[in-house]
């Protein structure tokens, strides 16, 4: 059988690694240039390549198509394939199929990459044979390839969603839904939300559903869309029958009966977005039988990801946070709720058709100053003008926290918290991060 793959970026290579091992005739093709180290990769699996092109005559005799999530579906050859009958799918479909483990797969607007790793990190120090792929390290496809193990913590995002066609999770988390990457979903949100549903569609009575029931899209979804795993919610406002809930600043979490109790006083992380992402992470441990103390005792180590409410460095008692991976609004509500204290707040980038009014009690409440680092502030500032006073537009993270050191006093913050993409001036968001690290350090 003959497997494409478009894109070799790091799931295309490694499906085509998984495709060759299982017997595929594989051939890999970019439309744009693949980097030395990937094409050493596929040279020495003897794995044919090509770069700068799409050539349709290696393309259409496919039985099977990876396309790799950054390519829209909307792309000539991808609807060529589609209309010859073609299956195209993503490469945690493709992978799925040749591993028996136990997946859990993580899906949301935000908080995947944390509680992704925060799972893996209690599931792991719980004693499980635990690989985590998605977005992070080495794809799935390949793990599949060289070193399967029993369970898996997947990090999904919607284009992989979109590009499964059996794929099921045996616990499936949802984190939350708000409005982002509209432009690959005709701009319509319903688009959106639908493909982070993908997640449970293949699901069965024997799998679980663990979800946010503070989010209004969620919950009106599955009102509508029953699905039928079994539901697990989890909720700041609300206590739940079967799932996690806040009671007394605890954090209780019941499955039939089994509880799970733990102060949210000791987590690690800060903020309510943690608080929700911590109990999504103990519902699957405790699904998963992990010691309760060792889930406890995870909650309180955990280190935290870089780029995600980071605390950089005090200086003279002003705490900088480095929050660069917020690159949308929700993202960044969450990180001026978790200020305890006056802030002077960095923000501005790529805007992605930006609602601010969410923020407006937030900034009214904690802001200090805002300091516009983007080409583009205009938004920002009439958005803003009516809430703070002190707005100064900066052209660099250097000159951007140069004049924050100079307005924060003692106690206060300066938050690094964008709520834009990144690539007006900087390459992306961990360079962004880095800059601003950098520029603290230098102070
Ligand atoms: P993703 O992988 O979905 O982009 P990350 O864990 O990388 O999520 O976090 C992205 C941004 O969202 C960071 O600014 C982080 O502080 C914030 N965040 C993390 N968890 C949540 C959550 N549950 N709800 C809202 N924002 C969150």
């Amino acid at each position: 059988k003959r497997l494409v793959v478009l894109g070799a970026g790091e799931s295309g290579v490694g499906t085509a690694i998984l495709g060759k091992k299982e017997g595929y005739d594989v051939f890999v093709s970019d439309k744009g240039m693949i980097t030395e180290e990937y094409k050493n990769v596929l040279r020495n699996f003897e794995i044919e390549w090509e770069e700068q092109k799409h050539t349709e005559s290696k393309i259409l005799n496919a039985d099977v198509v990876m396309k790799s999530p950054g390519i829209p579906d909307k792309v000539a050859m991808i609807v060529k394939l589609k209309e010859m009958g073609v299956s195209v799918v993503s490469e945690i479909e493709f992978a799925a199929k040749f591993t028996n483990a136990q997946i859990v797969g993580i899906t949301g607007s935000n908080g995947k990459t944390t509680t992704t790793m925060l799972t893996h990190y209690v599931l792991e120090k719980g004693g499980l044979d635990i690989n985590m792929a998605g977005n992070i390290g080495d794809s799935f496809a390949k793990q599949v390839a060289e070193n399967d193990a029993p369970f898996y913590v997947l990090e999904l995002s919607s284009f992989q969603l979109d590009g499964s066609i059996d794929f099921a999770p045996h616990i499936a988390v949802l984190t939350n839904i708000t409005p982002d990457h509209l432009d690959r979903y005709e701009n319509k949100f319903e688009n959106y939300i639908a493909s982070k549903f993908r997640i449970a569609m293949n699901q069965t009575e024997k799998d679980y559903f663990i979800y946010d029931a503070d989010d209004e899209v969620i919950v009106t979804y599955l009102k509508n869309h029953p699905i039928r795993a079994r539901l697990l919610p989890f909720s700041l406002t609300k206590k739940v029958k079967n799932g996690a809930y806040l009671e007394e600043g605890n954090i209780k979490i019941t499955i039939d009966n089994n509880e799970f109790n733990m102060s949210t006083t000791n987590l690690s992380l800060k903020g309510n977005h943690n608080v929700k992402n911590a109990m999504a992470a103990a519902t699957v441990s405790q699904l998963l039988k992990i010691r309760k103390a060792t889930i406890r005792e995870c909650l309180e180590n955990f280190h935290g990801v870089e780029h995600r409410l980071e605390n950089v460095l005090k200086i003279n008692n002003v705490q900088y946070i480095n929050d660069s991976k917020a690159t949308n609004v929700n993202a960044t509500f969450y990180a001026l709720d978790a200020m305890k204290s006056s802030t002077v707040w960095i923000v501005g980038g790529v805007d992605k058709g930006n609602d601010y009014t969410e923020l407006y009690p937030l900034v009214n409440e904690k802001v200090k100053a805002i300091i516009c680092l983007g080409m583009d502030n205009s938004k920002i500032i009439n958005a803003f003008g009516n809430c703070v006073d002190n707005i100064v537009e900066t052209q660099s993270m250097k000159e951007a926290v140069n004049i924050a050191y100079k307005i924060a006093e003692r106690n206060e913050n300066v938050l690094l918290s964008p709520a834009c993409a990144s690539f007006d001036l900087f390459k992306n968001y961990e360079e962004r991060g880095r800059q601003f690290k950098e520029a603290v350090r230098e102070l």
